[in-house]
């Protein structure tokens, strides 16, 4: 499956949709979700037209690549959750429960988070 450009962060990156940053650098953008899952819940995204992790790390530059690790750590820091803990959860494709086809990493925190999945049999 290829890239959709009309992708809801696409639109946030080019600007169809309002958002509002809590960090930006030359290949990153980070804001909250608009559906917290916890007390801090936000999103770092790549500028570049990437669907997945798997595209992400296939194809980004070192450059792209190192910064949004970087951006993960620095929301993290900047929004207070680094010195508890914090989760970063990235969803990739149908069976991890993408729902939105531009790489994005969950960045959540704020209190215990407690168990990482809850087993469905
Ligand atoms: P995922 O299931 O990993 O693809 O997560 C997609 C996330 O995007 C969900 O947590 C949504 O709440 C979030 N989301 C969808 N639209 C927006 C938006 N316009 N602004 C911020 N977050 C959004």
């Amino acid at each position: 499956m290829s890239y959709d450009p009309d992708n809801i962060f696409a639109q946030i990156l080019d600007g169809r949709l309002p958002s509002a940053p809590i960090d930006q650098d030359d290949h990153t953008i980070s804001f909250a979700d608009i559906n917290p899952q916890a007390p801090q819940h936000h999103l770092v995204i790549p500028r570049g037209a990437y669907k997945d992790l798997t595209d992400f790390a296939d194809q980004a530059s070192d450059a792209e690549l190192a910064n949004w690790v970087r951006a993960l750590a620095r929301v993290a820091k900047k929004t207070g959750i680094a010195s508890d803990g914090y989760r970063v959860i990235v969803n990739t494709g149908k069976n991890g429960g993408q729902e939105v086809p531009h790489l994005h990493g969950h960045v959540l925190g704020g209190a215990p988070l407690g168990a990482m999945l809850s087993r469905k049999t």
